[in-house]
């Protein structure tokens, strides 16, 4: 019996039940599906850091090897390209399934496959969770809130989403990944999490990816103008990923199911970030206007009671302190980049 050190984690007890065991429990076997992605990849290392074994799925459509290429050698971690639209078997404790793109931009790319990754895909990892008895834990989103009429936004509102429109493959998707996840908890006991994350960033965010703040830390390091769309006034609240990373680890492991909100409440309008992106980067950088995309949500921020009071989790990394962090990073692959385009 392998045995690793850690604290809070559950292990399988005499009588084939969950049970708290503190330190030297079983190593537990888990899969990350779009583990080569950038939260996915920051949740591996935490998970083989403290003594787990992973399994990545990723089809490496906004994945890359990169972001786990520390791991390849480790015989602890093994990376599988497969689509999770399609059936897999596996043998596993618990199931991370962060499988689908993120950004506007890449889930907009082909919205059709888009809707078949949240529901077939999620289908998919919940018939395998059932057969083999593993915890499943859904990283679904803030945006199944659409365009908020609450604000800040509690796990109790049903949300304000238009379900014909360029984003529904992505909100809509991720609200039947909700329902998919609840009905199988109900119907065949399958043990759900579901986390409703909020904008998160950090390293090894893809430089093209079209998020804003990806979008204004590569803009600032290239001398760019950075580009608000429409007035700017919209608001977002950003998370930094390690953040988000001990959210998602203290909810697979507690005893509650949610939804629950993960992110930091900290409020910025588009302008607001573009200040704090200019002061951390580069005070010269100019801001260019441009118009906004269709169905953009006016504000969200999420209300945390929920997960402070159940999970023991709320995020510690402010805005101020995690954008610079980010941005070593940044230059050393835009340079990379660059290089490699000749200049
Ligand atoms: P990402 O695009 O960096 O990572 C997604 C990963 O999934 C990639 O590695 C991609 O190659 C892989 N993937 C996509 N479709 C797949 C498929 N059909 N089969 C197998 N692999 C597939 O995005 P991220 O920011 O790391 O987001 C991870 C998860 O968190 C997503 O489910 C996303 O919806 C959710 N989320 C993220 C944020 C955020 O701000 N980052 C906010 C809300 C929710
Ligand atoms: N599935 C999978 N791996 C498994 C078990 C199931 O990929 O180990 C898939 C299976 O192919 C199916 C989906 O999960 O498409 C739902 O499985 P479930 O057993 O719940 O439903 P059924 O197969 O009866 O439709
Ligand atoms: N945005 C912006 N400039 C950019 C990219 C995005 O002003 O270069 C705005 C976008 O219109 C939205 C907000 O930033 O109001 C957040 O967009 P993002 O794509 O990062 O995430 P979303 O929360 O919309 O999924």
């Amino acid at each position: 019996r392998d045995e690793v050190s850690g604290s809070g984690i559950y292990g399988l007890g005499k009588t084939g039940g969950r049970i708290p065991v503190g330190i030297g429990r079983r190593r537990w076997r888990i899969v990350v599906t779009g583990g080569a992605g950038f939260v996915g990849s920051h949740l591996v290392d935490k998970l083989i850091e403290r003594g787990d074994d992973v399994i990545v799925i990723d089809n490496f459509f906004t994945g890359r090897k990169e972001n786990l290429v520390h791991h390849l050698r480790n015989p602890r971690f093994e990376l599988i390209r497969h689509d999770v639209v399609e059936p897999i078997l596996l043998e596993v404790d618990q199931i991370y399934h962060l499988a689908c793109p993120a950004s506007p931009v890449h889930y907009k790319y082909n919205p059709v496959k888009t809707i078949k990754t949240n529901v077939m895909g999620t289908l998919n990892m919940l018939g395998l969770a059932k057969r083999i008895g593993a915890r499943f834990l859904l990283t679904s989103t803030s945006e199944v809130y659409g365009d908020p009429l609450e604000h800040p936004q509690k796990e109790t509102y049903w949300g304000n989403v238009n379900p014909i429109g360029e984003r529904s493959c992505y909100d809509e998707g991720k609200r039947t990944a909700e329902t998919l996840a609840m009905d199988y908890h109900r119907g065949a006991e399958v043990e759900v999490r579901i986390a409703r994350i909020f904008n998160t960033y950090g390293p090894r965010m893809c430089l093209d990816d079209g998020r804003v703040v990806s979008n204004f830390v590569a803009q600032a390091i290239r001398k760019q103008p950075l580009t608000v769309y429409g007035d700017g006034k919209q608001t977002r609240s950003f998370q930094y990923v390690s953040d988000l990373v001990n959210g998602l680890v203290a909810l697979m492991e507690g005893e509650h199911v949610g939804p629950f909100n993960l992110g930091n409440p900290g409020e910025f309008t588009m302008l607001e970030l573009a200040e704090v992106v200019k002061e951390t980067i580069d005070p010269s950088a100019t801001i260019e206007f441009r118009a906004n995309t269709a169905d953009d949500p006016h504000k969200r921020k999420p209300d945390i009671s929920k997960a402070k009071s159940l999970l023991n989790w709320e995020p510690k990394v402010a805005l101020r302190e995690g954008l610079p962090l980010m941005v070593s990073d940044f230059q050393k692959r835009i340079l990379i980049e660059d290089e490699g385009k000749g200049f």
